[in-house]
């Protein structure tokens, strides 16, 4: 990365910038063995029980949206990187940058939001720290969240999809794009019939239900910024076993695909904020998707393609028209600013 190179807004996008910009930085200087597993959530094992790291910022606009805000948005965020870790989230940190002129009540519905969140998990946001800046320097409100969750024997393997292989089944918790859709809706100030709903929603209590029941789970992953395809290109990158995913089982709500159509943008690569991707070994997968359905997060669960090794390090799609599509990571950039 030439060093007089400048950021741009593709490099927040969750997609192929995110990952050079992550590599050629970050864990160029940062690099060990916790982190450079890049999970969701780190995961150090420690004389005590294994435990489970992570951490978000949320820029959020808008900060109040239809479905949540972003006080829900930090909590469920952090809580699921450390849910899709295969741990139990335990302890938040958030930390608030705050414009100056911001109205108090506005801060304390959003505080509100983010411990009426983190009780319906039992978590508990235990430290913080406030900082203002002078009007204009920020854009209302900016939240940190932290997490440590108590990792399971599993947490590992998981965190790192060590026990993939060809045969597994993909699956994913419900429609895809709900969150980006919303948030696109509420800046054009569009007016729907039935309202869309972001899908803002704690992914703890189905994951809990899936590895209770034993079955044979190999990678979980939430499918926020750079979407499906992204997670998809980043599980594949440099294995000897590709994804071959059918896009005639996605789940796409009407709405959302026709937005996508008049917008331009494509429901593989929608940040969602309560769906997740898990990958289960094919024998567990009927059951595994039984267990989703059961929740309120995994209503609309489905399997939606497998690993394969007709293709090592590709993600193809076929398409409903029968032909097949090279997925790839996300290019640039959708929407900037969408958690
Ligand atoms: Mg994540």
């Amino acid at each position: 990365m030439p060093m007089d190179n400048v950021i741009m807004m593709g490099h927040g996008s969750g997609g192929r910038m995110t990952s050079e910009l992550i590599r050629n930085i970050f864990t160029r200087h940062f690099s060990n063995p916790v982190l450079d597993v890049l999970g969701d959530a780190a995961i150090f094992k420690s004389p005590g029980p294994h435990l489970a790291f992570t951490t978000d910022s949320y820029v959020i606009d808008p900060i109040f949206f239809p479905g949540g805000d972003i006080g829900k948005l930090a909590v469920c965020g952090t809580v699921n990187d450390l849910a899709v870790s295969a741990s139990k989230p335990l302890l938040l940190s958030a930390s608030f940058i705050l414009e100056e002129g911001f109205p108090v009540l506005q801060l304390e519905q959003i505080v509100r939001s983010m411990a009426e969140t983190a009780s319906l998990v039992k978590a508990s946001i235990v430290t913080g720290d406030t900082k203002v800046v002078k009007r204009g320097q920020c854009d209302k409100i900016y939240i940190t969240t932290s997490g440590i969750g108590l990792a399971t024997e599993k947490s590992a393997d998981i965190a790192a999809g060590k026990n993939i292989k060809s045969g597994d089944k993909i699956m994913v918790s419900g429609y895809l794009g709900d969150h980006e859709i919303c948030i696109l809706a509420a800046r054009e100030k569009l007016q729907f019939e039935v309202p869309l709903l972001s899908d803002v929603a704690l992914l703890s209590p189905m994951i809990l239900a899936m590895l209770e029941s034993g079955a044979a789970i190999k990678f979980m992953r939430d499918i926020t910024r750079g979407g499906l395809a992204t997670i998809c290109a980043e599980i594949t990158e440099k294995k000897a076993y590709g994804i071959k995913i059918e896009e005639q089982c996605l789940p796409v709500r009407e709405q959302v695909a026709g937005l996508c159509e008049l917008y331009g943008f494509d429901p593989l690569y929608l940040a969602n904020e309560g769906k997740m991707l898990a990958v289960v070994d094919r024998e567990y997968a009927d059951q595994v998707l039984e267990i989703m359905r059961k929740t309120d997060t995994g209503a609309h669960a489905a399997i939606i393609g497998e690993i394969t090794d007709s293709h090592p390090g590709k993600v193809v799609m076929q398409s409903i028209t029968g032909g097949n599509r090279i997925v790839d990571r996300l290019a640039g950039i959708q929407l900037p600013r969408i958690c």
